[in-house]
């Protein structure tokens, strides 16, 4: 697979972004380890730092917002107004 550079970005399908690395469920297939993994939230502040300085050098079609659960995390709402307004990417 080639990753084409448009306009000095590096143009992919996803980035993707865990904002947990815990999760409500424990399956044994689970590729996060995140039955294993202690409860973690990403900071707010940290999401847009790094949402700031990842926009610079790649442009993907769509951000996935991942864990472990990401339903879990207590801004979620927060942090999609974040991604949005930063226009990481077309489609959240
Ligand atoms: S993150 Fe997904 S695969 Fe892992 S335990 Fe939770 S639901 Fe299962």
């Amino acid at each position: 697979m080639t990753y084409p550079i448009i306009d000095g970005k590096v143009r992919t399908r996803a980035l993707e972004y865990h904002i947990a690395d815990h999760c409500n469920l424990r399956c044994d297939h689970c590729c996060s380890f995140s039955p294993v993994l202690k409860k973690w939230l990403a900071d707010p502040a940290g999401f847009e730092r790094d949402l700031r300085a990842v926009r610079r050098v790649v442009a993907p079609e769509f951000l996935k917002i991942v864990g472990g659960e990401p339903l879990l995390h207590p801004e979620l709402e927060r942090l999609l107004v974040i991604a949005k307004s930063l226009d990481v990417a077309p489609r959240i």
